[in-house]
């Protein structure tokens, strides 16, 4: 059995091996694809003391570092079930796809998350061509530029807000008759000059010219009328979803899915641990994850002393 046993490699479940092999207790980590969401990545800018690197880069960066510890990494798995210990300090078990059965005494989960897609053509061609998920990623980018925001709740109106300090022009394309977000945020919204509101509108492609984005097309919903808007880049702010439909009905979850968790990273089940996208943690970025990560690993390192099996 394993001390610690990480679930997910991304930012945060290599940051909390890391963190657990250095403590010198026998640490797993197993991983659908190591490297996570990052390895979609394109440019990445904000990661403090790097200006700039990639995501393939990153990951493999990650990889190595993991691999500078005694951890015993097992990519290509995908966990299937979590069987909770029956006392507090006992093993928990995982059970992965491949059938195999894993224990450890703690467990850190890290699984992540996804990006809502709108699913039109377009979208998946364009993807990092203009089609983007992450406006504080990516935001910059697009300086000066035409974007449009898909989506009118919280981080719909949220992005096109922040966008709209950036960019030259900002339309926001919500699906209902009005946006779902805080009426604070609207409100804010609606006061800035270089934003316009598109109500009932249903994207139905993106469009592009020479590898890239050069426009949308959305339908009225309420006269049917197709039309097109030119611009440089597309946020979609649909919803994220947290890769934990597998924990289901095992420990709690918000009504968005994520692993509810406190600031120390504790979850509803004594010994498990959860961190990163896949959490209730606010903001979502890779700095974040891998300071959550390293936190999630304390913790389950001061559980292990407080909880020793003898
Ligand atoms: P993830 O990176 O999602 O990793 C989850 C891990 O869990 C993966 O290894 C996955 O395979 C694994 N997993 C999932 N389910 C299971 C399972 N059932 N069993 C086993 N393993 C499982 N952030 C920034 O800070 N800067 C950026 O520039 C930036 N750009 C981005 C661009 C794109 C296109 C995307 C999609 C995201 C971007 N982000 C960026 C966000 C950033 O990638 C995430 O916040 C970060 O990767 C979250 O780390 P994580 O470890 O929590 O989860």
């Amino acid at each position: 059995a394993f001390d610690v046993l990480v679930i997910g490699g991304g930012p945060a479940g290599s940051a909390a091996a890391i963190y657990a092999a250095r403590k010198g207790i026998s640490t797993g980590l197993a991983a659908e694809r190591f490297g996570g969401q990052v390895g979609d990545t394109m440019s990445i800018e904000n990661l403090i003391s790097v200006p700039y690197t990639e995501g393939p880069k990153l990951v493999s960066a990650m990889e190595q570092h993991v691999n500078e510890y005694d951890v015993d990494v097992m990519n290509l798995q995908r966990a299937e079930k979590l069987i909770p210990a029956e006392t507090k300090g006992g093993l928990h078990e995982v059970r992965l796809a491949n059938g195999a059965s894993l224990k450890s005494r703690t467990v850190i989960l890290s699984t992540g998350a996804r990006w809502r897609q709108m699913g039109v053509p377009g979208e998946e061609e364009y993807r990092n061509k203009g089609v983007a998920y992450c406006p504080h990623c990516d935001g910059p980018l697009f300086k000066g530029k035409r974007v449009a925001v898909i989506g009118g709740g919280n981080s719909g109106v949220e992005a096109a807000i922040d966008l709209a300090g950036i960019v030259g022009h900002v339309t926001l394309i919500e699906f209902g008759e009005q946006m779902r977000a805080d009426e604070v945020l609207q409100k804010k919204l609606r006061s800035l000059g270089n934003v316009d509101i598109i109500t009932s509108g249903q994207t139905t492609e993106i469009v592009g010219e020479n590898g890239k984005v050069s426009g949308l097309n959305y339908k009225d919903r309420t006269t049917g009328e197709e039309h097109h808007v030119e611009l440089e880049g597309v946020f979609v702010q649909i919803g994220l979803v947290p890769n934990t439909e597998w924990l289901k009905g095992d420990i709690e979850l918000s009504q968005h899915g994520e692993v509810v968790i406190n600031e120390r990273n504790e979850t509803s089940i004594p010994g498990v641990f959860a961190a990163g996208d896949a959490t209730t943690v606010p903001y979502k970025q890779i700095v974040i994850s891998m300071g959550e990560g390293s936190k999630a690993s304390l913790s389950a390192f001061d559980f292990l002393i407080r909880n020793s099996a003898e």
